[in-house]
């Protein structure tokens, strides 16, 4: 299929209008792991004594960040894709946004679980997820909504790091050219002070609010102090995931419609939120397998150990039964909402914001803002900031093989105190761990842990 975001969307209301889901799922996932293993030394060798035309996932073996980190440049389908090239592309602030080998997009995990990574996206990857975002979208709005799309000009606001998986939800704004499009889609950089990201909310006055959920939470806060004065239609965190009560919140804050979504860097449109509160997944473009630690299929009802998940769409660095970590549970009966694809709820990820008192009562602070700053911080492996008190901050570090660790500590600790300062907390004490970052009992190494948070 061709990378265009109509086709992508026609095929997907035939798909829909069919219930072929399961079948049009057969036929890409067999494309793709004939592809993979054509094109990819990587896959080459791991489904080497495979029979060929495999089409049920359960059959390949199981992929992970840390294995595709490790053979970067044999897992991509395009030879020229290698992980020298994508760190020296994204560590240019001038070159983010930008097209990587002049046709892919290069997005770096703002990951919860240590090991940061970089993603190639191709066009098809692109119009996928961009074509499943406004399908989404549009069946969350109705009639009700229309003013308050037409007084914001339909401009979608986007907070969230300049280089997260957000960006090819922008890079396919541009993918289309249209200079209108780029006028009503706007990047707001999550490292901004907060006083300066409410002040160009204010001013773009969005119709559409999407971020990072731990920050939407923060705004929602300035919204009801009054110092942010927008009126959305539409409020989609994501990234992390959040209570009833934070959705609860942020509506009334904003007076709006709250949805969200679950999906990740490695498979932005891996479902779709519905009223209820479940996320039904995109079959058409993605397989997800809620599993046991030993690979078995979890039943419904259950929450399970992992999850495994294919996408689909990309051809350039195949994401094929990949373990990203968290916990799911299918719903075991039909959703109320009516969608019939598989639902699901997401037991990890939540997003705990750090607390700390301040001269002025509490200052918080997102995870992910801590995530997406140490992420890009060049040199670092491994790390886990962890809180240790009202004003405390312990960060455990792992610096790579090549890299001077006493210069990324430098780097790493003038930045979070960079950050600290912006958000008036220059009073929390950094403290360098001796310890290396500290797995969880299931094995995941949490990147921030707030202090209520004992973990
Ligand atoms: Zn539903």
């Amino acid at each position: 299929m061709k990378e265009s975001i109509p086709l992508v969307l026609r095929d997907a209301r035939r798909t829909r209008r069919r219930h072929a889901w399961a079948a049009v799922q057969r036929r890409r996932l067999a494309d793709l792991v004939e592809h993979a293993r054509t094109h990819s030394p990587y896959y080459r060798d791991l489904y080497r004594g495979l029979p060929s035309g495999l089409d049920d996932p359960a059959r390949l073996p199981v992929t992970g960040k840390a294995a595709l980190m490790a053979h970067y440049d044999q897992w991509a389908t395009d030879r020229e894709v290698t992980l020298e090239r994508a760190r020296a592309f994204v560590a240019d602030p001038a070159l983010v946004g930008g097209r990587f080998l002049d046709r892919y997009l290069a997005v770096t995990t703002s990951g919860t679980t240590g090991n940061p990574a970089i993603f190639v996206k191709d066009d098809r990857d692109i119009a996928v997820n961009y074509a499943l975002g406004m399908r989404m979208m549009v069946s969350w709005l109705d009639a009700g909504d229309v003013p308050r799309i037409v007084a914001g000009g339909g401009r979608m606001a986007i907070v969230a790091a300049a280089n997260g998986h957000f960006l090819v939800s922008a890079g396919a704004a541009r993918m289309r050219a249209s200079r209108l499009r780029r006028r009503t889609v706007r990047l707001f950089p999550v490292h901004a002070p907060l006083d300066a990201l409410v002040e160009a909310l204010n001013e773009f006055r969005p119709a559409l609010l999407l971020g990072y959920g731990s920050v939407l939470g923060m705004l929602a806060a300035e919204q009801e102090a009054g110092r942010l004065r927008i009126a959305p239609a539409l409020v989609e965190p994501a990234g992390e995931t959040l209570t009833g009560g934070d959705h609860e919140r942020m509506a009334r804050a904003f007076g709006a419609k709250v949805r969200d979504t679950y999906g990740a860097s490695e498979c932005p449109f891996l479902t779709e939120g519905c009223a209820h509160g479940w996320y039904h997944v995109n079959s058409d473009w993605a397989v997800v397998e809620p599993v046991e630690a030993d690979h078995s299929p979890t039943p419904p009802g259950e929450p399970s150990h992992t999850v495994l998940i294919t996408n689909l769409a990309n051809r350039v660095q195949p994401i094929l039964r990949y373990d990203l970590g968290d916990s799911v549970l299918r719903r075991p009966d039909p959703c109320p909402c009516g969608d019939p694809r598989p639902a699901l709820r997401v037991q990890g990820r939540v997003a705990d914001l750090l607390t700390f008192t301040t001269g002025r009562g509490q200052g918080v602070i997102a995870p992910l803002m801590l995530n997406t700053l140490v992420d890009r911080t060049p040199g670092v492996q491994l790390y886990q900031i962890v809180q240790t008190g009202p004003a405390g901050l312990r960060v455990r570090l792992r610096a790579t093989p090549e890299a001077d660790p006493e210069r990324v500590w430098r780097a790493v600790c003038e930045g979070i105190a960079g950050l600290l300062a912006e958000h008036r907390l220059k009073h929390v004490i950094l403290e360098r761990a001796d310890e290396p970052p500290q797995q969880s009992a299931g094995g995941k190494y949490r990147t921030v842990i707030p202090l209520k948070d004992p973990a």
